[in-house]
């Protein structure tokens, strides 16, 4: 089984020295959470996830969610564990203290999640859908139904999920065919299937809040015709109490190549009731509040398996001992293999990436809770604008590093890494699923290309360009170097940009060609003024905590000489255009 130490001095390092964002500081909310405070919450975090969660990941993996006489069972050990979980208020983290929630804002939830992530993906799934529908409720139910179902959800007492998903509908929601029809009393009946539903059914709640999207009757087809229901397990009594067996049962529990303690369920709906959530016919653009905080947190779930992968893949290079190094000071024996280059190159390309990404998250997560609370409504749109730029970057390139980093860690171990022995080739299986759902990464991609560069509000990369180049103007001769290499990159993220601009008029298909490609430019991009902000305190601040801040440094080296690179080869890769790809005949 890996073993997890988690990374508080990181986490507490962004806390404490990357909090200065000055919209980010006009909060008021947020004032008591004060570095003592947080420093307590992760370090408690540290201790649940290090003690009782990490083992879940092989009690899930060896004893998968089933399906028994129409009850799903959750592994060994999941009930005990979620018990514990939700009885020291961990699902509430961030939630409202009105419906009581913590309170807490999502730059230290996300460190929570990361936590998770890397202990147990699949128990994490359980609670992280239904923070996904509360926020989902939060926003877009009514007072009443937010007042009947919020607290039980934030308790954990009730969970939620997310039903889009059909047979013949994945990425094309607008072929969905679940049917609504309304009732004389003004709820729905709500017919059809639903596939690979994430805590679709399973023991661990009293009762579960599926949110449906379905065509009402009179609705027209496509995406215009998607409205959104609440369709609990239990009918809930005006009381709150629970009532009668809704219409939905769990038709099978999916079989899978990782993830195996989540239960991923085909729900069949026969006329259960449901009721209207926000507007008809707008259910997908109320679904997208869900999806959109999902996507962010499918992003953290790469970098939490990136961070496991990794500790382990260095202690193994530390106890490993294979062949000789040009420069060994072996006699007899071998060398560890931490001292062969290429082992080296492969740890801190896992580092830099690791810490790079921690640091855009914390970033994110402040520029969240900004278009959430600022005051200042212009301030509050711009920051919900950088969000929406960068929730498919976050998503797609963490998840796919996190392909490269599970990989490499298993190649670190070699044949056991991919026997079972040392639990990374779980990691690799686990983390399969991350650049698939909630979108796949290609979806992303084409999100970004063709709906996230520019909305009415203006021209969201340029902004976002401008706001990067003029924060990584420093006055520190030693941060000079990065920024002016940063300068290179962000001049070719330009001239793709102008690119993607130009051809966007005449040739979609090069667009899409290309879409992936940009994401990375943009996300490596992005990692590298991450980079710039940890380097700007790590050579003001040195004399305090040389060791810390000349990890750092180093580190950041790596990043900017070995990773960044990479954005450049997207862009020359990109810009060949789509002809031969578009008119290759496949035999
Ligand atoms: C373990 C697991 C858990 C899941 N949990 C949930 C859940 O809780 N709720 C839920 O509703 N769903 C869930 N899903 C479903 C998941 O979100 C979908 O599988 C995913 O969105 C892709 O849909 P699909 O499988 O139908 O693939 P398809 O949509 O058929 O896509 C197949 C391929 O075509 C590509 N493609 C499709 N359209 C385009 C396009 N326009 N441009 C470029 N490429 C395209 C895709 O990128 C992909 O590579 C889950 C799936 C799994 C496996």
């Amino acid at each position: 089984m890996p073993s997890y130490t988690a990374p508080l001095d990181d986490m507490l390092f962004l806390f404490e020295k990357l909090r200065d964002n000055k919209n980010y500081n006009e909060l008021e909310k947020y004032n008591e959470v004060n570095l003592d405070l947080v420093k307590d919450i992760l370090e408690e975090a540290a201790k649940i996830n290090q003690n009782l969660l990490l083992p879940l990941a092989l009690a899930g993996d060896e004893n998968p969610a089933k399906l028994e006489n129409g009850v799903v069972r959750t592994p060994p050990g999941y009930k005990e564990a979620y018990q514990k979980y939700i009885e020291d208020g961990w699902i509430s983290l961030s939630c409202d203290p009105k419906y009581g929630g913590q309170g807490m804002p999502k730059t230290v939830s996300a460190f929570f999640d990361e936590m998770l992530s890397s202990t147990s993906l699949s128990f994490k799934l359980y609670s992280e859908l239904t923070i996904g529908a509360y926020n989902c409720l939060l926003h877009h139910a009514s007072d009443e139904t937010k007042d009947k179902y919020l607290p039980k959800m934030v308790e954990g007492k009730w969970s939620g999920t997310m039903c889009l998903t059909e047979p013949v509908c994945g990425t094309d929601l607008g072929m969905l065919k679940t049917k609504a029809v309304e009732q004389a009393d003004g709820t729905f009946k709500i017919s059809g299937q639903k596939i690979f539903i994430t805590s679709g059914d399973h023991d661990l709640t009293e009762n579960i809040v599926h949110l449906v999207i379905a065509r009402a009757s009179d609705s027209p087809p496509g995406t215009k015709g998607i409205s959104l229901f609440l369709v609990p397990k239990f009918i809930v009594n005006e009381d709150g109490s629970i009532g009668a067996r809704n219409g939905i049962s769990t038709g099978s529990v999916e079989h899978k190549m990782g993830i195996k303690g989540s239960a991923t369920c085909v729900l069949n709906f026969d006329e259960a009731t449901g009721y209207l959530i926000g507007t008809k016919n707008k259910g997908l653009n109320q679904m997208f509040t869900m999806m959109n905080l999902e996507r962010i947190l499918v992003g953290i779930q790469g970098l939490g398996i990136s961070e496991i992968a990794y500790q382990n893949s260095l202690t193994y290079a530390k106890e490993r001992k294979q062949g000789k190094t040009n420069n060994t000071k072996s006699t007899n024996g071998a060398d560890f293999i931490i001292e062969h280059a290429d082992i080296r190159k492969s740890l801190l390309n896992m580092k830099s990436i690791i810490e790079g990404e921690r640091a855009l998250c914390f970033w994110l997560s402040q520029q969240t809770e900004v278009s959430l609370n600022h005051p200042d409504e212009q301030v509050k749109q711009e920051a919900s604008d950088y969000v929406s730029l960068m929730t498919p970057v976050v998503k797609s390139l963490f998840t796919d590093l996190a392909m490269e980093i599970t990989s490499d860690a298993m190649q670190i171990h070699g044949g056991y890494g991919f026997t079972k022995d040392q639990g990374i080739e779980q990691l690799y299986r686990d983390n399969r699923i991350t650049p698939i759902y909630e979108g796949t990464n290609s979806v992303q991609a084409a999100d970004l290309v063709f709906r996230k560069l520019s909305n009415k509000n203006g021209n969201i990369i340029k902004k976002f360009l401008e706001m990067v180049k003029s924060e990584c103007d420093s006055k520190n001769e030693k941060v000079r170097s990065y920024s002016k290499e940063l300068n290179y990159y962000l001049d070719i993220l330009h001239k793709f940009t102008g690119w993607i601009e130009d051809k966007t008029k005449i040739e979609k298909d090069d667009v899409s060609a290309a879409a992936n490609d940009y994401l990375k430019t943009l996300g490596y991009v992005s990692i590298g003024y991450s980079w710039i902000k940890i380097l700007e305190v790590s050579f003001s601040d040195y004399e305090t905590n040389k060791e810390f801040y000349e990890d750092k440094i180093n580190t950041a080296k790596f990043y900017f000489d070995k990773v960044l690179p990479r954005a450049e080869f997207h862009y020359k890769s990109a810009i060949s255009g789509s002809s031969n790809i578009m008119n290759f005949k496949f035999n």
